[in-house]
């Protein structure tokens, strides 16, 4: 009899820039390799690991609320997070804002986001261009005919000015509609036309070529730009950045836009960009969640991290392996120990990141009974199997695969806690040797 040994790779961690990374794994297509840019000292592209990044939704005026949330962000581990510049108060407090940051030793890199008047609010507060790594221009935003090129070309000459790095950031909702008109004269023109929806998809594709043409005829260097085409449709935006990726060698920015709320923002932005990153492409993502009434704005980023954790490309916080619980159990008490484990792993990970080399890949295990309790327990690095019903009531812990202590009474959250924080303390290296 032949016995067919399977070799799954497993990923050997790497350094690249200021981020760790695993090594990209063989299972997906090869990474794409793009042009690297440096925003802020965060390298997007050139084979650096993919960024996470966010946007605030306060006004950019409010300061004090604009620091605070940018801290909130930045600490939920958003390397870039973008602020929408909309008008002068917003421009005027933008240098305010990088002070508070820089003070509260926060040096995540700000983006700006401009619309219809950035060229105006550029030219205006020159201390706000300073303070941005990068402007995100929109050129279906920026205005129409001889007017869109020179508030376009005014925005791509400050950034070459003070050499910021710019997104090319086309969105499907707000599409330049002169190209639009033009590549739907052209089609129709064909012998075979493509059907309308192709046209729009194509226009999206050109816009941002297009424009990021301009931008280096005008001087900024391609090592300046990144490209984003923002599509709503999960099946648009996996068809228009194979295409994009294709064409040519920019750094992509992804992200399905209005991706919804609740679970449906969270799926359709997971299968959309689980697909691309899958194919190789993509360097920096953002999960443009609409916030449920009361959720934390930072939800998008703790989505971002787990989308790239669980595809295997990157390592944030330890992930919490729990089963969905059945008639075994009775009570709701192993899902509440599996939640609270998980947020005091996040809790804890600011300061064991500091501390720890190679805690972040740490896997725990937090299981409801005797059936798969103890077998996916040993798998993970640390992991307890709670009594399911008619069980004893006792909760074996398993470190490495081995048992190592039952816990039993009304203390079993903390104490397993207790042991988790010895186990890291044990087993990962101090950063400081
Ligand atoms: S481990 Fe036990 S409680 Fe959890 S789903 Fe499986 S059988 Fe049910």
């Amino acid at each position: 009899m032949t016995v067919e040994v399977y070799q799954f790779s497993s990923p050997a961690r790497a350094e690249s820039g200021k981020i760790r990374a695993m090594n990209f794994p063989e299972c997906y297509k090869p990474r794409r390799l793009t042009r690297a840019v440096d925003v802020g000292g965060i390298t997007v592209g050139g084979g650096a690991p993919v960024v996470v990044q966010s946007m605030t939704n306060t006004h950019t005026a409010d300061v004090d609320a604009t620091v605070q949330q940018i801290l909130t962000l930045a600490n939920a581990g958003s390397e870039l997070v973008r602020i929408t510049v909309n008008d002068a108060n917003a421009a005027a407090a933008v240098p305010a804002i990088r002070e508070q940051l820089d003070a509260s030793a926060c040096s995540v890199p700000l983006v700006g986001d401009f619309h219809f008047n950035g060229h105006k609010l550029l030219t205006d507060y020159p201390e706000c261009a300073q303070a941005l790594a990068k402007f995100r221009i929109n050129p279906g935003n920026v205005g129409k005919g001889k007017s869109r090129d020179s508030r376009f070309a005014t925005m791509i000459e400050l950034a070459c000015k003070y050499n910021k790095a710019v997104r090319i950031g086309v969105n499907w909702g707000s599409m330049d509609q002169a190209l639009l008109a033009s590549l739907m004269d052209e089609n129709a023109k064909r012998d075979k036309p493509h059907d309308a929806h192709e046209v729009m998809l194509e226009t999206v594709i050109r816009s941002a070529l297009d424009s990021a043409q301009q931008a280096q005829d005008i001087g900024l260097g391609k090592d300046r730009i990144i490209l984003s085409c923002k599509m709503s449709v999960v099946q648009d935006l996996i068809t228009v950045y194979r295409s994009l990726a294709e064409r040519d060698d920019y750094a992509l920015h992804l992200g399905l836009t209005e991706a919804g709320i609740g679970s449906k923002g969270i799926v359709a932005s997971t299968a959309a960009l689980s697909i691309l990153l899958a194919d190789g492409i993509g360097d920096t993502i953002r999960i443009s969640l609409t916030p449920e009434p009361g959720a934390p704005r930072e939800k998008e980023v703790i989505v971002a991290q787990e989308i790239l954790q669980t595809m295997g490309l990157r390592s944030f916080v330890p992930l919490v392996t729990a089963c969905p619980g059945c008639g075994r159990t009775t009570s709701t008490y192993f899902q509440q120990l599996a939640s609270q484990v998980q947020a005091y792993l996040r809790k804890q990970m600011p300061e064991w990141q500091k501390q720890y080399q190679g805690v972040e890949n740490m896997s725990v295990a937090v299981m409801g009974c005797v059936v798969n309790g103890p077998g996916e327990s040993k798998h993970a690095n640390i992991g307890i199997s709670l009594p399911g019903t008619g069980e004893r009531p006792v909760a074996p812990v398993y470190e490495n695969g081995e048992k190592t202590v039952t816990l039993k009474g009304d203390d079993i959250a903390r104490e397993f806690e207790e042991i988790i924080a010895a186990y890291v303390d044990r087993t990962y290296q101090s950063r400081f040797f």
